[in-house]
């Protein structure tokens, strides 16, 4: 069967293996010049694959509320007159009551432990793909007391639904990570917890790696340099897609075009209840003679990611609710800049560092869409990753790809949602 899968980030490319692996007949369209150059490409790089906590909770709640009233937090929200973001606020909301926010960490977490088992599964089958993948853990380390108790009572539930944790105290964080030492020394450091079952990795490097596999392999057509414009209907199906290389057609339809094609979705009357939350990264040249941290680690009271993929140091972070305005905010670079000089002594050079933005594909209650759309019987999404996309791309390609070939995985049924 001819499938043609829209967007070559993560999502469209792991989905594109998975197909092209079911034996179908796949087209990638993409409008950059090549794989991940959209919000796959200067991420976090973390694989939590067991720290699952949703956005949408009371404590993230009140804890957004009071970053956006501080100048120099993580947080910065401008798109207030935006119909969609009012509804999605309202919709994020909703989700954060703690049986709801249980309830979405339930399923995120049954998600990402399958993601972490279809990661082995890729990575026996194909030898070749390189990511600076390590298999350490993430350590999540506090200075709060307050809040790492809250931290405390959180990981009893994740423990309870199946996710490992291992509470440390100041001096056991330091020992895992040596770098934390500065903040140790200054008295700041109150302890950590540790998710054994995570991992790290360049999802750049992967993606690229994947899609050189799908082209060589199973012989994926990747056409870049083509921007979607409009989605064609006989009101019944997709009848083709409008793009600045013409229309393309298939027998079915896979969108994964991530925060930026929602649009393309509301033009044929779909609304997959994505907004585009924007985050920074920067990338820190760190080679031997540096001593930047080598465990990967979350700083959650300032929502900062730090990951170490070669000799790069990724520090990711913030976010931004600006609609879809590409300009670079230069308070978010300073945040993350402060954050990395006041947390540790030597972490690489910043005369060497690139500066990147990326919209996460956010959903209100943080779950993904991998759906058929009844609507049009032969356009299927996956999208709406959020935060978590590098994390739950593995298991998200293969569930797609099950769905797409008639064969749906019963298990995940909840990732589908009525149009
Ligand atoms: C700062 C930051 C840190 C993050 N850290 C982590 C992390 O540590 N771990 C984790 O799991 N996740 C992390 N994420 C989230 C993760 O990066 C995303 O969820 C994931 O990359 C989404 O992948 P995607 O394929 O859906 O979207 P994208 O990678 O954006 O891919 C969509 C593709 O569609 C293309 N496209 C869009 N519109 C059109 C059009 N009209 N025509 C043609 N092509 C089009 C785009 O060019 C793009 O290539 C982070 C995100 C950010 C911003």
């Amino acid at each position: 069967m001819k499938v043609i899968v829209l967007g070559a980030g993560v999502i469209g490319v792991t989905s594109a293996y998975f197909l092209a692996r079911a034996g179908h007949q796949v087209t990638v369209l993409e409008k950059n010049s090549g794989a991940a150059l959209g919000c796959s490409h200067a991420n976090g790089g973390q694989l939590s694959y067991s720290h699952v906590e949703t956005w949408a909770t009371k404590t993230s709640l009140t804890s957004l509320l009071k970053a956006a009233i501080i100048p120099s937090s993580f947080l910065s929200v401008s798109d207030f007159f935006n119909r969609n973001f009012f509804y999605w606020a309202r919709e994020f909301y909703k989700n954060s009551s703690t049986e709801n926010a249980h309830e979405n960490s339930r399923r995120l977490f049954r998600l990402s432990t399958y993601s972490k088992k279809v990661m082995e599964e890729i990575l026996a089958e194909e030898k070749d793909i390189k990511f600076d993948y390590k298999t350490r853990g993430i350590l999540h380390f506090y200075r709060d007391k307050k809040k790492f108790d809250a931290a405390i009572k959180e990981a009893e539930f994740h423990d309870s639904i199946g996710c490992k944790t291992q509470i440390l105290n100041a001096e056991e964080c330091v020992k895992k990570e040596s770098s934390l030492v500065k903040i140790f020394d200054e008295k700041k450091l109150v302890g950590g917890i540790f998710y054994d079952s995570d991992a790290s990795g360049d999802s750049f490097q992967f993606t690229k790696s994947l899609e050189k596999i799908c082209k060589e392999k199973y012989g994926v057509v990747f056409e870049y340099d083509t921007d979607i414009k409009n989605i064609f209907t006989n009101y019944k199906k997709i009848t083709g897609i409008n793009s600045s290389k013409g229309v393309f057609t298939a027998n079915k339809y896979v969108y994964a075009l991530g925060a930026n094609g929602c649009k393309l979705l509301r033009g044929i009357k779909i609304n997959p209840k994505i907004y585009p939350l924007k985050g920074y990264s920067l990338s820190i040249h760190a080679d031997e003679e540096f001593v930047a941290p080598h465990l990967a680690m979350t700083d959650p009271e300032n929502k900062i990611v730090y990951s170490r993929l070669g000799n790069i140091f990724r520090v990711a972070g913030t976010v931004e609710a600006c609609g879809l305005r590409s300009h670079q905010n230069k308070k978010h670079i300073a945040f993350l800049k402060k954050a990395v000089n006041s947390t540790f002594s030597d972490f690489g050079n910043f005369n060497q560092v690139e500066e990147w933005q990326g919209f996460r594909p956010f959903r209100p209650n943080s779950i993904p869409l991998i759906c058929e759309v009844k609507k049009y019987g032969n356009l299927f999404l996956n999208s709406g990753h959020g935060s978590l996309g590098w994390t739950l791309s593995t298991a998200s390609g293969k569930i797609l790809s099950d769905l797409v070939s008639d064969n749906p995985d019963k298990k995940f049924e909840f990732l589908t949602e009525e149009l």
